[in-house]
């Protein structure tokens, strides 16, 4: 019997974009029709979108955490654990850290890496929410400060002070999760609450750039309520060991400083030759890059142009997720040597969550406050724990627990 080779797809990256891809793909593809390769730096996929919870310690990042074999079927989808170093396009080959990976088709969703600015100094002293590792590290490192507190013979306010940079979704849905937990810290370690300081430095006039105006002023004053103090039309110059410099170089002594302050595109595919804008790939609207037509870009490494205000679409999951239905198919359009399809993302909302029972949001064209929001919030977290992997993964990993 003559065997025939099946056309090889190689997915990188098992976030939101790259595991919906494999997901889909594992329910439309015909048996023996391609063979799929996910490559993934984990054995588990993780719910970036959660990782403020944990990084403030309000959420174990366990939950946040799926396994991929519970996932993906492993019979019909090849699995590999390891590091994507960089991509040969022109030799249609992928380096890994242990190894070489040959394809025909290929699909980025690497999703993305702190964007820096060129500020002096966050790099090296500054921590990052991106994944289930960094966020250990932030949790880890607050709760150390505060453990040392009371240890120090001049008890020093900078161990306590929290300089959250940026006021994006990520910004504020962290000073949130911070505010819940503060209180929860002071008690353990016999520290009074007025001696910890959580600072929001936004370079903006205001927090959450472009949102609803009402719904920002809801979410400051809740959140001002709660301690948190807000600098607006700040900039960070530099973040030093001993905290920021900002402005007109105000110093502010602090232990932790977290950046939430932009993304960027995964260096490895600018650095892999592709044709990049901060890090994303300009995608064409089928979702494959400029230059190759074999390769897809799915998530934070693609820059789609939403046409109706001639700018891009932010990266989001929801992009992705929908992206992913959208590459899956047109794989196997070219597979299948059909047409492919374009893809516009389809925004439905969006919700950003301001700590325990609270949020606020804009789905379509209605705006949503405080608890309603908080729900929403999680019913929109668990359709996607139910796309993945049905009623018992929402039941295993899901927010079950509305108001
Ligand atoms: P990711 O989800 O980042 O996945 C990338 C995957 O690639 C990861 O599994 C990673 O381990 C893997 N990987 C990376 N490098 C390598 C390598 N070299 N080799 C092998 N594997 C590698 N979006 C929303 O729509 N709604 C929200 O409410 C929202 N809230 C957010 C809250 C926070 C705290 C953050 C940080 C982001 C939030 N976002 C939200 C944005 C959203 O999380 C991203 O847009 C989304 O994760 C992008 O998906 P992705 O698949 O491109 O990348």
């Amino acid at each position: 019997m003559i065997q025939v080779s099946r056309p090889k797809i190689a997915i990188l990256g098992a976030g939101y974009g790259g595991i919906m891809t494999a997901a889909r793909l594992q329910k439309e593809m015909g048996s023996n029709e391609v063979e799929v390769t996910l490559v993934n730096k984990h054995d588990y996929h993780y719910q970036t979108t959660w990782l403020h919870e944990p990084a403030a310690g309000t959420m174990h990042h366990d939950k946040t955490r799926i396994m991929i074999k519970d996932v993906i079927d492993m019979n019909k989808i090849k699995f590999i654990k390891d590091t994507v170093v960089e991509v040969k396009p022109d030799e249609k080959r992928v380096i890994l850290s242990n190894g070489e990976l040959e394809y025909d088709y290929l699909v980025l969703a690497l999703g993305f890496e702190p964007a820096t600015f060129g500020i002096k100094g966050l790099k090296e002293n500054a921590f990052s929410i991106r994944s289930v590792n960094s966020v250990r590290k932030i949790r880890e490192h607050i709760e150390y400060q505060f453990a040392s507190y009371n240890n120090e013979a001049d008890r020093r306010d900078d161990l306590l002070t929290i300089i959250v940079g940026g006021a994006g979704f990520t910004g504020i849905e962290f000073v949130g999760e911070l505010a819940e937990r503060v209180p929860e810290l002071c008690k353990e370690f016999d520290i009074p609450r007025d001696r910890v300081k959580i600072i929001n430095v936004e370079a903006s006039p205001t927090v959450l750039p472009g949102f609803d105006e009402e719904l920002v002023e809801y979410g400051m004053n809740l959140l001002e309520r709660k301690g948190v103090e807000f600098r607006t039309s700040t900039m960070i110059k530099e973040v030093t060991e001993d905290g920021v410099i900002l402005g007109e170089n105000e110093e502010v002594k602090a232990a932790t400083v977290v950046w939430t302050g932009g993304v960027q595109g995964n260096s490895i595919v600018a650095n892999s030759g592709f044709e990049t804008n901060r890090g994303r790939v300009p995608v064409r609207k089928d979702q494959r890059t400029p230059d190759y037509d074999n390769v897809f870009v799915v998530g934070d490494c693609a820059l789609l142009i939403n046409e109706e205000i001639d700018r891009p679409f932010p990266p989001t999951a929801q992009v992705a997720i929908q992206a992913a239905g959208a590459v899956s198919k047109n794989l196997l359009n070219l597979v299948r040597g059909k047409e492919l399809e374009s893809f516009t993302p389809d925004i439905k909302g969006t919700v950003a969550s301001l700590g325990k029972g609270e949020a606020i949001g804009k789905v379509g064209n209605k705006k949503l406050y405080g608890s309603t929001a908080s729900a929403m919030k999680k019913v929109i977290d668990n359709r996607y724990l139910f796309m993945l992997g049905g009623p018992g993964l929402v039941w295993k990993k899901g927010k079950l627990k509305l108001f």
